[in-house]
């Protein structure tokens, strides 16, 4: 079983998915106005590898996961008012280069990459529910969330108010009722990027794009939500209390799961101190992308990482190690004996994506097949017999592969024939993403509730047209004398 330290409940929970075969993550993607650093690199890779870790676990189509784009932002707006191009040019410029730089790290591109700028009807719907709820309200062409409104507010990150308010850095306006209030939607002047609403033309604060998207796409409850530890707050106390409030009062994911920070040296890598490294530069330096997610993989996810060329140097060795084992064995045995992972190995993955010490353990297998190695061309005895060898050879590739590592062959590897993933394949995937809806279990009870309703005033030609929109989804209806059930195909 999967064990997750869940922030929330601050401990360790096994991990016991609301529908196993529809599991769903949701994890805050880039705002794209800029190349990625390595400390957004961290929650990439560390999900990538959990989604890698539940695919296992529960099969291949187990889980839906969602990472979103942040394509309206007020630095998106900055950035295209310094160039003097539309905020479109800025954010589809820096989209693709962010799928090419995670592409470069092994990182898969999720199931549905939802983009707030088509998705703001959804957003205006949750404000307006929440306006209409009391939980917020409409002030000098603002609307804001009421913070007192919700008495569970700082549940996530347990801080005092005096800390809260400190922490967000929370603007103080003489139109807010209480100074804790955050923004849902603000207002655009012209010129600047907007959409009518009913509190005028303007644009989204950025917690309730995720709030309204997950919504749209996940459903109500979802099982994880994840991002750096630095989203704990403000982020996603207020996507919490957004979505809580929306919902009459049911949680929004079962299990938070937040990474650590990487640091170069001593202190926080951010933009604003000036101590950041992208992965482009370092790709552009040389570093192959297996190195840096090895890297990146080295400590546990929760701890703090501390970015240096030792560190990089370090795995670098590891790899061409591993890789060295594989080449010498090529000789001796041949692979395709099985397609398990090591038990020991998956376990350590299973304890709360304990990467440092599935690494430690692959390092073992590596040690026993290079014993072996060495024996056999010496023509010492040897502990393990040719079969037995070529067996834990495949073991030792499917469980680095599980973790996105060993993904090359030794040849390519020391030949330095690496191709990253394709960034055309990676655009397509996210414009079929874009396209399809994957619609959660309570938007369907939804729909067929107004299936039902149509078919109770006879407008038969609705009833049909939901059922339809649903069959394109694949989800199936069967009308029975207990009502409607559905299937997903
Ligand atoms: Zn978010």
């Amino acid at each position: 079983m999967i064990q997750l330290h869940d922030t929330l409940a601050r401990e360790k929970r096994p991990f016991v998915p609301q529908n196993p075969n529809r599991i769903t993550m949701y994890v805050c993607g880039p705002t794209v106005y800029g190349r990625a650093h390595i400390g957004n690199a961290r929650p990439a890779v560390v999900f990538d590898t959990l989604a890698r870790l539940i695919r296992h676990q529960f099969g291949a189509d187990s889980l839906v996961y969602a990472r979103n784009v942040t394509d309206v932002d007020d630095k998106i707006i900055a950035a295209s008012e310094a160039e003097g191009v539309d905020p479109a040019v800025i954010t589809e410029r820096y989209e693709r280069i962010y799928l090419e730089d995670m592409g470069a790290l092994g990182v898969r591109p999720p199931d549905i990459a939802p983009h707030a700028t088509r998705e703001i009807p959804a957003m205006i719907a949750m404000i307006a529910r929440l306006v209409e709820l009391g939980n917020a309200y409409e002030a000098n062409g603002h609307v804001l969330f009421n913070v007192p409104s919700n008495a569970k507010y700082g549940e996530l990150s347990r801080r005092d108010r005096e800390a809260m308010l400190a922490g967000a850095r929370v603007e103080v306006a003489p139109y807010k009722r209480d100074p804790a209030d955050f923004v849902l939607w603000k207002p655009s002047e012209a010129g600047v990027i907007g959409w009518d609403s009913p509190w005028g033309r303007g644009r989204p604060g950025w917690h309730i794009e995720c709030s309204a998207m997950i919504e749209a796409h996940l459903g109500e409850t979802i099982d994880i939500h994840g991002g750096g530890l630095d989203l704990i707050f403000p982020h996603h106390e207020n996507e919490m209390a957004q979505s809580r409030c929306a919902h009459g009062g049911i949680p929004l994911a079962r299990y938070w799961v937040h990474n650590g920070f990487v640091d170069m040296g001593a202190e926080k890598m951010s933009k604003s101190l000036g101590n950041v490294v992208t992965v482009g530069e370092l790709l552009e330096q040389g570093h192959r992308g297996e190195v840096l997610r090895l890297a990146l993989l080295s400590a546990h996810y929760r701890q703090p990482l501390a970015w240096t060329e030792a560190l990089i140097d370090q795995s670098k060795a590891v790899l061409n190690k591993w890789y060295g084992t594989l080449r010498d064995l090529d000789h001796i045995i041949s692979g395709g004996t099985t397609d398990e992972v090591d038990e020991g190995m998956l376990e350590e993955l299973r304890d709360d994506i304990n990467t440092a010490s599935a690494i430690a353990i692959l390092n073992g297998l590596n040690d026993d097949l290079r014993r072996f190695r060495n024996d056999f061309v010496h023509g010492r005895p040897t502990a393990l017999n040719k079969q037995a060898a070529a067996y834990m050879r495949d073991r030792f590739v499917n469980s680095a592969g599980l973790m996105g590592l060993l993904t090359h062959s030794p040849e390519d590897w020391f030949k330095g024939r690496i191709y990253n993933v394709s960034i055309e394949e990676a655009i397509v995937a996210s414009v079929e993403m874009q396209s399809r809806v994957i619609l959660g279990d309570q938007n369907i009870e939804q729909k067929i509730a107004a299936r039902a309703e149509a078919k109770a005033r006879r407008d038969f030609a609705e009833a049909d047209r939901i059922r339809d929109e649903l069959k394109a989804e694949g989800v199936l209806l069967e009308d029975g004398p207990q009502g409607t059930s559905w299937r997903r195909e």
